[in-house]
């Protein structure tokens, strides 16, 4: 479903991705591990397109994300071409950005309306499960403010589900929480996983929802995939001095 063909890139005289190729399945959850710095965060930033590669090819579902074919040609997409290709990932950031001034419900129900032009009915309906699977029904008629930042985050993963993406992105969505609510919004997640059919690409330091959900996991260096497979190989029995390093800090 998605796939990288030798993507760099650069920030400055920084490679922060060195020729990249990875793919993710269709239905596959796979998770980004590496220390800081390492480039994890720039893969989804470029899956959302708010970044471009410098060099190299990025597709979803088939088509290029940053490019269009003309004339047995590769050129750079029109923005018409990209909104549409990027409407089928949804992602979750570490800060949540709610829209402050609407309750829960039509933060949920605002971008389906708007960009997807669904009537509003049926927006409201399917925002009222969504809300329901990440269990807030009782906060639907309250604004962000009045929400904990767990709440908050959970309203951030109904709102991108909200979109019908094929792919969920999660980039270290629990680390702005306080600990004791990190526990409510990675159970919402492994309920998501587990229940649902989407494609997964997750960015976390909580190792052992990374074991739960993951079919493969990936381990980042330098902007390079250093070592990669399924959770129980790389967090049991990992092969690269570079991993069991990695690992020793946040097991
Ligand atoms: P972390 O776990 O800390 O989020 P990461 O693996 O997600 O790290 P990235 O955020 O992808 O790493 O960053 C990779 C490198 O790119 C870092 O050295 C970072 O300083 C640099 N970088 C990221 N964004 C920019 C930017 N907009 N301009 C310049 N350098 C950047």
């Amino acid at each position: 479903l998605i796939r990288f063909d030798k993507v760099t890139k650069r920030f400055g005289d920084v490679t922060v991705l060195d020729q990249l190729d990875f793919s993710v399945a269709t239905g596959k959850h796979v998770t980004l591990i590496g220390p800081s710095g390492s480039g994890k965060t720039t893969i989804l930033r470029l899956l959302m397109t708010l970044l471009t590669p410098d060099e190299g090819t990025i597709t979803v579902d088939g088509d290029y994300l940053n490019h269009q074919e003309r004339d047995g040609k590769l050129v750079k997409a029109g923005d018409k071409h990209v909104r549409e290709v990027r409407k089928k990932i949804g992602m979750v950031f570490q800060q949540f950005n709610l829209f402050p001034n609407m309750k829960v419900l039509r933060n949920v129900t605002e971008a389906p309306v708007h960009v997807l032009g669904m009537s509003k009915d049926e927006a409201e309906q399917r925002g009222r499960e969504l809300i329901e699977l990440v269990g807030l029904t009782e906060q639907l008629d309250k604004y962000p403010s009045q929400l904990s930042g767990g709440q908050q985050q959970r309203v951030a993963i109904a709102r991108a589900l909200a979109m019908r993406p094929q792919v969920l992105l999660l980039d270290e969505v629990t680390s702005a929480l306080d600990p004791e609510l990190v526990a409510g919004v990675l159970d919402v997640l492994r309920d998501i996983a587990h229940t649902t059919d989407i494609t997964m690409l997750v960015v976390t330091h909580e190792m052992s929802f990374a074991r739960d959900i993951s079919d493969s996991v990936l381990m980042f260096d330098q902007g390079k995939i250093v070592e990669s497979g399924s959770p129980d190989k790389m967090f049991s029995d990992p092969e690269h001095e570079r991993t069991r390093e990695f690992l020793s800090t946040v097991l």
